[in-house]
């Protein structure tokens, strides 16, 4: 974006000096572009329950179920659309958090990252045994200064993927480790794998490789753009490693101040 600002500095009708201003707005324009398409994206996230919902709070107004089997049915489903609204509301929430307090530190407190795994864990244990998906640990004693509710996302959702992306009877490997100015959190998985060419995109919010696969197990496509940002918070970095039916890792490494 060029903006010439022609100086009233004349002489003889002649400009002796002239001040042109050359904004980069490449950056802004990318930013609003990915706003707005976050935008289209959650409205697009949240139709498709509410569609869903209202189809069936009709069906069952009109009358015409009767069948009680029928109509229990019904209100599953309407309670099972009604979490994943929840739950993408949650979603875009937490990331919007994020954003805005970019730069900011926010209230932040040790946080116990073995005791807060060995937790999380345990409130999978409805999935696990869903799956009979086994889950290994081999975690050292680290304490992370940090928000604990972003510590929280983080841990959660990885753990989470490793178990919604496994297969029946697959296991889950954590490992936990101080390393030089930091720490390392792997999570490894015996699952499905991504395809090489999609491993770049699952950073990206409401990128799935299977969309329907990842509904069907209560995705909502943001986990991973929120496990990143939480990481570049706290100037960390994360990497994966994956091969299609074989599994997933997912490494990240924060720097410990
Ligand atoms: P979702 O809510 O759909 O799980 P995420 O942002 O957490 O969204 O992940 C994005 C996509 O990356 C998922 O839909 C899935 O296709 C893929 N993915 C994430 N973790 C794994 C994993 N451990 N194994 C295989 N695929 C994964």
């Amino acid at each position: 974006h060029v903006t010439a600002i022609q100086s009233d500095w004349m002489a003889g009708g002649k400009a002796n000096g002239a001040v042109v201003l050359i904004t980069d707005v490449t950056r802004d324009r990318q930013v609003q572009r990915m706003r707005s398409e976050f935008v289209a994206n959650a409205s697009h996230e949240l139709k498709t329950p509410i569609t869903s919902i209202g189809g069936f709070a009709e069906l069952l107004t009109t009358g015409v179920v009767n069948n009680p089997d029928k109509v229990r049915d019904y209100l599953a489903r309407i309670q099972s659309e009604t979490a994943r609204m929840a739950a993408l509301i949650d979603d875009i929430l937490r990331l919007s958090c994020l954003e805005n307090s970019a730069g900011e530190p926010g209230d932040r407190q040790p946080v116990p990252l073995r005791g807060l795994i060995e937790e999380t864990i345990a409130n999978l244990q409805p999935q696990l045994e869903a799956r009979h998906v086994t889950v290994k640990v081999d975690a050292q004693d680290v304490t992370v200064q940090a928000v604990p509710d972003e510590m929280k996302t983080l841990v959660q959702n990885l753990l989470d993927n490793a178990v919604k992306y496994n297969r029946d009877g697959g296991s889950v490997s954590v490992l936990l480790q101080r390393q030089a100015g930091g720490l390392r959190l792997e999570v490894a998985d015996t699952g499905i794998g991504i395809p090489y060419e999609d491993q770049p995109r699952i950073f990206e919010r409401f990128y799935r490789v299977d969309k329907g696969r990842s509904r069907k197990v209560g995705g909502t496509g943001l986990g991973l753009s929120i496990v990143k940002h939480v990481v570049a918070k706290y100037g960390g970095e994360i990497s994966l490693k994956s091969a299609v039916n074989k599994g997933t890792t997912i490494a990240v490494t924060l720097p410990l101040s």
